[in-house]
């Protein structure tokens, strides 16, 4: 090898290694979700429920609250107000002495009896399936909506952004906003729509197992290499 030749290589090899992925690059946004999916195969949605109806009533309990919490309060809640034309005749304070330990749970307590009312009066009893016809169920908004229609039905219309999908889409680069709307907005520009559903529920796995708020485990993460997130608590690069 020449003195030219040698140059030449050298000021190649500098230029692969300076060189790091913009944060939203196809390669990069790829990269994450196949690592996610293969750590995290089969998640589902961890609040226990049998239909649309469960899943919405627990969804809105789980605001400022862990999905352990709601999981321990909805079987006594779904015995005693089995169904929506039920829950929707039930008196205030007996459903706020059921979820008293959600927190919150005056509003809730509205909430879940004024969402009732509405799937039994203005849907035949029936969980609505359109993100337009969700947000007008009392104390739904997209999260909830995008929770039932995504876990239950199936149906692909956004991204679920709850606290930890929030936390890690901003640590991961993949927004920069702070309000869930706006990060959704981000989410669904970068994120290939047969992904939606499952995306969040990988997320939100890995926020409470690894990517944890304070002291996430960075040494034990598998995006670690792709991940340039500020307070990391260790770093290969
Ligand atoms: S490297 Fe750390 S901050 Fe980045 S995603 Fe993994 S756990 Fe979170």
């Amino acid at each position: 090898m020449n003195a030219k030749t040698a140059t030449v290589v050298s000021k190649t090899a500098k230029k692969k290694v300076v060189k790091t992925p913009k944060p939203l690059a196809k390669e990069r946004v790829a990269a994450i979700l196949d690592i996610l999916a293969k750590t995290y195969p089969n998640v589902v949605c961890a609040l226990n429920h049998r239909n649309a109806w469960e899943l919405t009533i627990a969804t809105i309990l789980s605001a400022q609250c862990t999905d352990v919490r709601v999981n321990l309060v909805t079987p006594a809640l779904f015995k005693a107000f089995p169904n929506p034309k039920a829950m929707a005749s039930a008196s205030l304070p007996e459903l706020e002495e059921l979820i008293r330990t959600t927190g919150f749970f005056r509003n809730k307590a509205k909430s879940i009896k004024g969402a009732s009312q509405a799937v039994v009066e203005q849907f035949g009893g029936k969980v609505p399936q359109t993100m337009d016809e969700m947000l007008k169920l009392p104390g739904v908004a997209r999260k909830t909506a995008n929770v039932v229609l995504g876990s239950w039905y199936g149906i692909a219309v956004g991204v679920v952004v709850d606290t930890h999908v929030l936390r890690l889409s901003k640590r991961l680069e993949l927004t920069k906003h702070d309000k869930p709307e706006k990060v959704e907005q981000d989410l669904i520009k970068i994120i290939p729509q047969d992904h939606w559903i499952q995306f969040s529920h990988e997320l939100i796995h890995h926020g409470r197992q690894i990517c944890i708020a304070r002291n996430p485990k960075c040494a034990q993460c598998p995006m670690e290499t792709l991940c340039n997130s500020g307070d990391k608590t260790w770093s290969s690069h």
